[in-house]
């Protein structure tokens, strides 16, 4: 995910500046992104468990926040439609008026046939861009458009999902994170989920052996889940239910802010290390002590609360993260 951000969706967002880049190009670049995402490789080899359009949603409105690179190539192109529709001094406005418009009202303005590729291209993003011209979308930022603004416009108003606090936390393991992400969609391929796509699985829980595994039952229906639960419960001073733990991380009271990040952290690592060691159980065929399960939950939330150290915080925040530490 992060080399995805940092490094395939900036390589062509410079191009995106300045050219309307191919739909092929974009696909292409689109296909690229989506396959390392979900496989590591360039290379398609199965379905992806989220469609890259809720891929390409922000953080707070459930995807993981990465570009959409043909919103995001319109909405830095909407910067030279919306210097035409303002009539700035700029050298090529003045050129596209000499040679395209020949003073023409922008609004109305359609390309001929015999208009460069180019210039079609930017008149059609005029025509998506429109709306949000006439609505004086652009109103809150001074009137001024700028291509964040517009991107923004353009990728729509989806609605906020509440559990992002949680799973996006800032003392969360960046992977365990994503784990969790995919379990709050529920889209970890549990027997039941891999059973509605057709697949012939065997059905019992690898943890437990005893009850046919869903998403319910690992997560935290079933016995071994449940008791590295406890574990973890008993160690953060609270009880932690063993259904709907996010929303119970979210209507958590506590006063201290790092204790509320503390909890999230262990409750993400606690949902990635069951998976983790539901799949391990599948290859090795061995299940190790929920004891082992939990003390990689201390190791991870205790390395990720060790950079934290020095931040102001209330005594008795300080005295729990001690014990959280096993300092005291
Ligand atoms: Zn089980």
């Amino acid at each position: 995910m992060v080399l995805v951000k940092a490094v395939l969706s900036q390589l062509h967002s410079y191009w995106a500046r300045i050219f309307i880049i191919p739909k092929t190009i974009i696909l292409k670049i689109k296909s690229i992104c989506r396959n390392y995402l979900w496989e590591g490789t360039d290379a398609y080899s199965k379905s992806p468990s989220v469609a890259w359009e809720a891929v390409c949603n922000a953080k707070d409105k459930g995807g993981l926040g990465i570009i959409h690179s043909e919103d995001w190539n319109v909405a830095m192109i909407g910067k030279y439609t919306w210097w035409l529709a303002c009539k700035e001094d700029h050298l090529w406005i003045k050129w596209i008026n000499h040679v395209y418009m020949k003073q023409q009202d922008w609004d109305v303005y359609q390309p001929t046939i015999n208009s460069s590729w180019t210039w079609r291209q930017i008149c059609k993003v005029k025509e998506r861009m429109k709306a949000g011209y006439v609505n004086d979308i652009w109103g809150t930022n001074k009137g001024v458009y700028t291509p964040t603004a517009g991107y923004k416009w353009l990728r729509g108003d989806t609605p906020k999902v509440d559990w992002h606090p949680v799973i996006w936390g800032r003392l969360n393991t960046p992977k365990h994170s994503f784990i969790a992400w995919l379990y709050v969609l529920r889209r970890l391929a549990t027997n039941d989920r891999l059973g509605h796509h057709g697949m012939q699985v065997d059905g019992d829980c690898e943890l437990c052996g005893l009850e046919y595994e869903t998403h319910e039952h690992l997560f935290f229906g079933c016995k071994y889940s449940s008791r590295c639960l406890e574990l973890v419960s008993s160690w953060l001073g609270c009880s932690i239910p063993d259904q709907q733990v996010i929303q119970w991380c979210l209507q958590l009271k506590v006063k201290s802010m790092i204790k509320k990040q503390v909890i999230h952290s262990a409750v993400v690592a606690l949902i990635y290390l069951i998976w983790m060691e539901r799949n391990r159980c599948r290859i090795e065929q061995s299940v190790q002590h929920p004891v082992r399960v939990f003390q990689q939950v201390q190791y991870h939330v205790r390395l990720r609360l060790k950079s934290k150290q020095g931040i102001s915080m209330s005594t008795a925040a300080q005295d729990w993260c001690r014990q959280v530490q096993g300092l005291s």
